[in-house]
């Protein structure tokens, strides 16, 4: 297999699907030269001990938890708002651990994800009794959230803006995740007084306290394991900026060979991953554990042809399948494709996104999801691998450790009328604290079933 990296031209001139069109080329270079220079945000044996959890994940020795928001925002680069959504991975990551009984790996859907694929160019709305067209929101990597025309025009100086974000975010949950506040004495204390007046906040108070006396009993016999005190925690985002993506790639000095070090897991969106697209071409080369999302349009004959090309050696851990069908599809489009997946032999994580195939838009306006479509769809991804006897390896969530209110249903019965009261995603809607923690309940009980 090559491990030449294909130049930044070569792959500008494949016409890659999703990029901005940028007025000042100029300004362009000058962000990718800049970025060429800056250090990496992650390091390439980082990347390699991921890909070796992912194994792990495919063997259904692990499970995967990769969460975090549709699109990350600058504005969003807080310490309370990062704290937070670090704080319920932390806690569903738990009830996972304890209540599945099997270790997770954590993969926060952070530092990194600020580029968005649009179904269309442009949006259009109603300012004043007038109807007016403007580019899409591409996400605060390209252009900015505000429906002006100065706002949506694509900037490239923002590229060093979404490094400078992602490294402040990764800086403080690399401080949190080693400097005590992920050890599990702290169990207690994740779950804040606004979840512990919720019936999920209860059954969590409940778990904390078997970890507790688990804990106390583990010193009283004198264990301290270091594992206690600390986790570990990758990042991850949809590489979709071609030019972000490869000025922020470098050859490792250990094994000669590219990974992109804006990020431990990235991977190819539903409209990206065109076998023969510039994507997929960047791709290949890459050495870091690799998504690829699967659509109900996706073939069994797609996805062997997408493993063949990004994982030619077979190797494990290395390519993860991210299936997307929507509740009301899963079971009949999934087996399909694992099957014939399986037969070949090809050597695959299988993580399930319950979000992006049950979007809709409620009757006002806004974009949300069924919070029982969500539990629905990772019900029928469980079903079907148990079926089949392969493995529900891990689900891939859009979450915020917010009170928002931008996905109905759950044990709280959010109602359409409700998104209203707090609905701050620029992009999807969002599982909240208590929903997230509510379906990681739900996740335990089918990895123990
Ligand atoms: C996403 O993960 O936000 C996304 C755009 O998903 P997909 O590529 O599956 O549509
Ligand atoms: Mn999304």
């Amino acid at each position: 297999m090559s491990s030449t990296l294909p130049d930044l031209e070569t792959l500008r001139a494949m016409g890659p699907a999703q990029q901005p069109t940028y007025p000042d080329r100029e300004a362009v270079d000058a962000a990718v030269t800049r970025l060429s220079s800056m250090p990496p945000l992650v390091f390439a044996g980082e990347c390699d001990d991921l890909t070796e959890k992912m194994a792990a994940v495919s063997r259904g020795e692990a499970f995967l938890l990769q969460g975090g928001d549709c699109a990350e925002t600058f504005e969003g680069v807080t310490a309370d708002n990062v704290r937070n959504k670090l704080r319920t991975l932390l806690q569903m990551a738990v009830v996972l651990t304890y209540g599945g009984s099997m270790p997770v790996v954590k993969l926060g859907r952070m530092a990194g994800q600020y580029a968005k694929p649009r179904s269309s160019d442009l949006e259009t709305r109603v300012v004043d009794g007038e109807s007016i067209t403007l580019p899409a929101y591409r996400g605060d990597a390209v252009n900015g959230f505000e429906f002006t025309a100065a706002s949506r025009i694509p900037d490239p100086h923002r590229l060093l803006d979404v490094y400078n974000a992602s490294a402040a975010t990764l800086n403080l949950v690399r401080a949190f995740v080693t400097g005590g506040y992920a050890d599990l004495r702290q169990v207690h204390t994740w779950n804040t007084d606004f979840v512990r007046g919720s019936v999920v906040g209860q059954r969590y108070e409940q778990l904390a306290s078997e970890i507790d006396k688990a804990m106390s009993f583990m010193t009283a016999i004198g264990i301290s394991p270091e594992e206690l005190r600390r986790v570990d925690f990758h990042s991850s985002h949809e590489a979709l900026l071609l030019e972000y993506e490869h000025a922020m790639t470098r050859i490792d000095s250990r094994t000669e060979r590219p990974y992109n070090v804006s990020g431990h897991f990235v991977w190819i969106g539903e409209r990206t991953r065109q076998l023969d697209g510039a994507h997929v071409e960047y791709f290949r080369h890459i050495r870091n554990p690799i998504g690829c999302k699967l659509g109900p349009s996706a073939t069994a004959d797609d996805a062997l042809a997408l493993a063949a090309r990004l994982n030619p050696d077979n190797e494990p851990g290395r390519l993860t399948f991210i299936t997307r069908f929507g509740a009301g599809k899963i079971r009949d489009g999934l087996p399909g494709l694992v099957e014939k997946v399986t037969a070949e032999g090809v050597s695959v994580a299988w993580v399930c996104d319950p979000m992006h195939g049950n979007t809709f838009e409620a009757s006002n306006g806004f974009k949300t999801r069924r919070f029982e479509d969500v539990v629905g769809e990772v019900q029928g991804f469980f079903d079907v691998h148990r079926s089949l006897g392969t493995v529900p390896g891990g689900i891939l969530v859009e979450m915020t450790g917010d009170d928002v209110t931008e996905v109905i249903g759950g044990g709280e019965e959010l109602t359409e009328a409700g998104l209203a009261h707090r609905y701050e995603s620029v992009v999807d809607p969002r599982l909240n604290r208590v929903q997230s923690l509510e379906l990681a309940f739900h996740v335990a009980e089918m990895l123990r079933a």
